[in-house]
C-alpha cells in the first residue's frame, strides 16, 4: 500500500496531496477527540468538582485546554514520525540493471555496479 501510494505520489502529486490533506484532517479528529475522553478521564479523577485546575492567590488557572493540545500535539507528532518513518525510502533501484536493492547498498547484489559511494576509512 506504501509502494502504491509513493507511485501514486511521482505519477499524480495533486491526488495524492489531497489524499494527505483528507487523511491529516481525520487524524486531527481522531487525535482531538482522543485527547477529550483522555482530559475528560483526568478530569473525572483527578479534577474534582472544579475541574482541572489550581488557584495562584485569588486567580484561577484551569489547564484543561491546554491538557488537551498537548496531548494532541503528541499523538500527531507521533503519527507523523511514524509516517515520515514509514515513507522514506528504504530501497533504492540500481541504475545499470533496475532490480531493488537497499538504500544503503554500495555495490547491486544482481550486477555487482557500484551504487553508492565506498566509505573512505
Ligand atoms: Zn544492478
Amino acid at each position: 500500500m506504501i509502494r502504491r501510494f509513493r507511485d501514486l505520489a511521482s505519477r499524480e502529486p495533486g491526488a495524492a496531496l489531497a489524499g494527505l490533506f483528507a487523511l491529516a484532517l481525520a487524524a486531527v479528529g481522531l487525535a482531538t477527540s482522543l485527547a477529550q475522553v483522555a482530559v475528560s478521564v483526568i478530569d473525572q479523577h483527578v479534577g474534582g468538582q472544579g475541574g482541572l485546575g489550581f488557584h495562584i492567590g485569588h486567580t484561577l488557572i484551569e489547564y484543561e485546554d491546554p491538557l488537551q493540545a498537548g496531548i494532541v500535539l503528541v499523538l500527531l507528532g507521533g503519527g507523523l514520525y511514524w509516517g515520515y518513518r514509514v515513507m522514506s525510502p528504504a530501497m533504492q533501484t540500481c541504475p545499470d540493471c533496475l532490480s531493488e536493492i537497499p538504500l544503503e547498498a554500495i555495490v547491486c547484489r544482481y550486477c555487482t555496479t557500484q551504487v553508492g559511494e565506498v566509505p573512505c576509512e
